[in-house]
């Protein structure tokens, strides 16, 4: 398999916003993460909806979307997410919401819902 132009834009994209967050954290010395969004579509894959509201550094980000055929037909979103200096969230509500919708899609997968 290989990207096709519009697939390849969004990655594009989704590479340049999450370069420029970096760089506004860095340039005002702001600990932060990315959020990994899941789309939760009926074409979404395990391995993406699994990684539904974890946190990942923007290498992290870069590689995995580099990784094997990840990027094809991805509908994930990178949310700029602040982190203290030990990584932990600002906002730890918000990883309470994802974890539990990502529990709900994989229960509604398994009960043939999606
Ligand atoms: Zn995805």
């Amino acid at each position: 398999m290989s990207l096709q132009a519009g697939q390849l834009d969004i990655r594009e994209i989704v590479l340049k916003n999450i370069e420029k967050d970096e760089a506004d954290c860095r340039k005002l010395g702001i600990p932060h993460r990315f959020m990994q969004l899941s789309a939760f579509s009926p074409t979404t894959r395990n391995s993406h909806a699994d990684r539904h509201g974890l946190l990942f550094t923007g290498d992290e980000v870069r590689h995995w979307l580099a990784e094997d055929d990840n990027a094809i037909g991805c509908k994930c979103s990178f949310t700029l997410a602040l982190v203290d200096s030990s990584g932990n969230p600002q906002f730890p509500d918000v990883l309470d919401r994802t974890t539990s919708a990502r529990k709900k899609f994989f229960a509604e997968r398994q009960a043939g819902h999606h």
